[in-house]
């Protein structure tokens, strides 16, 4: 199975890594990858397509802006599901995207567009997984480098592709008795930007363009719907809604959030979004009455014991984050994020009687996303805690593979091997990495002599 984005860790690590940097980081939600995947299964039942097989992320980027890539994988900015007035507005744009996959208008591009998109999709590898590795100075490095895919290149469509993706988009959100409005609308509020100048356009439009004849056409054709008048569901609002509220709670400033959501606001989403900012701006007291308050309504919403474990977590009560993340895994227990928070949490208590439980959380998480790099570490640190130093190589190796880091794979699976069990599952799997990563002679004699230099450099100067 694809997995939902390679790597993981929660919300807020994406977002304290790389605050305002404007480099575009992929962001991990449960509750947001719920929403969109329901929104956007469907319609891709709809093209004929496996939903499992295609994979959709979440830039932490406030533009409006949703693109796929070759490979069947969907990227929508946290913006497009922000400026979204209805569910249907969204789901139009997940339609017409899809529209562009089941069109294969990326695979008829010329060479020139596939190398950006090789490079593209690359560096994106690297940032899902640096934004989630949560370590500090390393994954802050990665993101750094993996920052500027941004600035590549989209693909621009051409008018053609763009009114094809269109219809097909249209007859999606048909087949699945959906109206169309909401794309048209979509469409309708931004088409000032045909006549600004392209480097302000948005991104969405600089590789979507838009035209009067081209919302003309989508006009006509959901007039002619049966399904024009359908109206969102009252649960399908509730979701976009919350997703807005924890978006905006995590990535406008505190200031912009409290205008926004100002305390007389005693929706679910103003103490939602407060929660949030309460916590980012260190008023923890403030955080947790909102979130109580919330729990105190729905006490078996998953996503509020979430937000309650990881708050607390981070500001260093991770003993007092536990029974939250134990009943988020408790309410869903097919969600590997869960599992990955609450082994996290149970790691940082340094109590030795969590490390078995840690192990089984974390090996039930990989077990459906097994490149998750983030998992993989925490379970190096169980497994070290445990004495077990192979199996702690072993998951050190698994988690530069997945990293994209062959060499350090290399060298881990091999150290791993001397001390594994021979014939046993880890040690099959080393020697699978082994063979997957091994290096170039020249590949070896660079990392050997970089480590030289690193020791020579390290070692007290001679009198
Ligand atoms: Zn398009």
């Amino acid at each position: 199975m694809r997995s939902l984005a390679s790597a993981a860790a929660a919300f807020s690590l994406a977002f304290t890594a790389a605050p305002d940097a404007g480099a575009q980081t992929l962001i991990r939600d449960t509750e947001i990858e719920v929403m969109l995947r329901d929104f956007t299964d469907p319609l891709l039942q709809a093209a004929g397509l496996r939903p499992e097989e295609v994979g959709m992320y979440i830039v932490g980027e406030n533009t409006i802006n949703a693109f796929v890539t070759r490979g069947q994988n969907i990227f929508v900015n946290t913006g497009t599901i922000l400026e979204a007035d209805t569910p249907n507005m969204l789901k139009g744009v997940l339609a017409h995207e899809t529209g562009h996959i089941s069109g294969a208008h990326l695979a008829r591009m010329g060479d020139g567009v596939r190398g950006a998109y090789a490079t593209m999709a690359l560096t994106m590898g690297l940032g899902i997984l640096a934004a989630l590795a949560g370590e500090g100075g390393a994954a802050g490095a990665l993101m750094a480098s993996s920052g500027q895919f941004g600035t590549l290149a989209f693909a621009t469509y051409t008018r053609t592709q763009e009114s094809a993706a269109d219809q097909a988009g249209l007859q999606f959100l048909e087949a699945t008795g959906q109206s169309g409005e909401g794309l048209v609308r979509f469409f309708e509020r931004f088409r000032y930007q045909e006549v600004m100048s392209e480097a302000r356009r948005y991104p969405y439009f600089r590789s979507h363009p838009l035209s009067g004849d081209r919302i003309g056409a989508l006009q006509r054709r959901v007039e002619a719907s049966p399904y024009r008048h359908v109206q969102d569901s009252e649960e399908d609002i509730d979701r976009l809604r919350r997703a807005q509220a924890k978006i905006y709670g995590f990535l406008a400033t505190p200031e912009q959030v409290f205008f926004r959501y100002p305390e007389s606001d005693q929706s679910l989403y103003g103490r939602y979004a407060r929660t949030v900012a309460y916590y980012r701006t260190g008023r923890l007291q403030n955080a947790r009455s909102e979130i109580e308050s919330l729990l105190e309504d729905e006490p078996e919403n998953p996503y509020f014991h979430e937000l309650y474990g990881q708050l607390l977590f981070e500001s260093g009560r991770a003993g007092e984050a536990i029974p939250h993340h134990q009943r988020t895994v408790e309410l869903a227990p097919d969600a590997p994020l869960f599992r990955i928070n609450l082994a996290m949490a149970m790691i940082a208590t340094e109590d030795r009687a969590f490390l078995d439980d840690a192990r089984r959380h974390l090996t039930a998480a990989l077990a459906q996303e097994q490149d998750n790099s983030f998992a993989w570490y925490q379970l190096s640190l169980v497994h070290e805690r445990m004495g077990e130093t192979a199996l702690a190589q072993f998951a050190i190796a698994e988690q530069a593979y997945a990293l994209g880091d062959n060499m350090r794979a290399f060298q881990f699976a091999s150290r791993a091997r001397e001390g594994l069990d021979h014939g046993s599952p880890a040690w099959i799997r080393a020697a699978e990495i082994m063979a997957i990563t091994q290096p170039t002679a020249a590949e070896l004699r660079r990392t050997q002599r970089e480590q030289q230099r690193r020791y020579l450099d390290s070692a007290p100067a001679g009198r």
